[in-house]
């Protein structure tokens, strides 16, 4: 039987197929290509030797959804898919909306006419919104989201939970990312941003090279040890990993568990400018310029839960995601 990975030729999807089909998984992919591109899929079987079938679909489409679960045995699915650019959110919440919750729910609603019951979805650090203090933990209050997409996530998440608890039988796993950052090491997988980008490090990445002039540092005025941002990142490998956990887990556990994927460790925008000079013998110009609307000023993770249940935690460091995310950089 397969894993079907909605949304996965994306960044964190393209890397978690690699991570299923190392640990000899099925994958099916259905991607509408809006945000990537066909040749990942090649790029996969590069990496990995072994090609995952492939559909175009925007999973909106709940008869061509259908017609993938007719030809393929599908065990669970992993939903990456949806809109994910938080300032593009503010500007067009209705699309945002209708976008992230139509696809959810018509995944849910193939998979129950399949009798299919594992799912993994794709749900974010956002959801914490600015209630509570790092490091937050799975129990931490959500809601009080600063953005649509946010919003989008916080509310399948209700939806996720309301599912789980009508049909007992249901094994759904939400996943709550912190800051995933980096590349596969090859160099052939990565982050590829439409236009300019909005987080960190595809920004930095593209200063270095040449396409942006300077990065600019949203606050410097931050109550953190060096007065900017402290975020969780971790590298994109070992959050794909984390689905192969997450996946393995719905197998041996039915309802609906929330877990954190993040290192448990917060560095800042300067923190990570330097370990990225220093990997990469660059000199990345910066300016600081004030904060950004709806940062908050740390966010880390707990990331305990995972360790104890899923029997993940992250292996890499802020070099390696620096490293590689200059190599992915230097191909793309
Ligand atoms: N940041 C920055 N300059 C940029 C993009 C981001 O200084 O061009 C800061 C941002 O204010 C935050 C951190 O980097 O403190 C991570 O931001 P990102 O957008 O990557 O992720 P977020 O934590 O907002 O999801």
């Amino acid at each position: 039987m397969a894993i079907l990975l909605t949304g996965g030729t994306g960044f964190i999807g393209s890397h978690t197929a690699v991570e299923l089909i190392n640990a000899k998984q099925d994958v099916v992919i259905a991607d509408d290509l809006s945000n990537s591109k066909a040749e990942i899929v090649d790029k996969i079987e590069q990496i990995t030797g072994k090609r995952p079938a492939f559909r175009q679909l925007d999973v909106t489409d709940k008869a061509g959804l259908d017609a993938m679960f007719n030809e393929f045995q599908i065990e669970g699915v992993i939903h990456f898919a949806g809109f994910k650019a938080v300032g593009e959110s503010v500007a067009k919440p209705i699309e945002y909306y209708r976008n992230n919750l139509d696809s959810m729910l018509s995944v849910l609603e193939v998979m129950r006419a399949h009798q299919c019951r594992k799912l993994i979805f794709s749900s974010s650090a956002t959801v914490y919104g600015a209630n509570s203090e790092s490091p937050f933990k799975e129990t931490a209050p959500t809601g009080n989201c600063t953005n649509p997409y946010g919003w989008t996530k916080y509310m399948i998440e209700q939806i996720l939970f309301g599912v789980a608890q009508a049909d007992p039988d249901m094994s759904i796993v939400l996943l709550r990312y912190f800051n995933p950052i980096g590349a596969h090491e090859s160099g052939l997988i990565g982050e590829r941003p439409n236009g300019i980008p909005n987080n960190l490090l595809p920004y930095l990445t593209q200063t270095v090279i040449g396409i942006r002039d300077h990065l600019s540092v949203f606050g410097n005025d931050y109550p953190t040890h060096d007065g900017t941002g402290v975020r969780d990142f971790i590298h994109v490998v070992d959050l794909a990993k984390g689905h192969v956990a997450a996946f393995d887990y719905a197998r041996k556990h039915t309802g609906a568990e929330v877990f954190n994927l993040g290192t448990g460790i917060g560095y800042s925008v300067l923190d990570v400018i330097k370990a990225f000079e220093q990997a990469n013998g660059v000199k990345v110009k910066y300016q600081f310029c004030p904060r950004r609307p709806g940062d908050i000023a740390t966010c880390y993770s707990d990331p305990s839960k995972a360790k104890e249940l899923l029997h993940w935690q992250a292996e890499k460091n802020l070099v390696d995601m620096c490293r590689d995310a200059w190599r992915w950089q230097q191909n793309c």
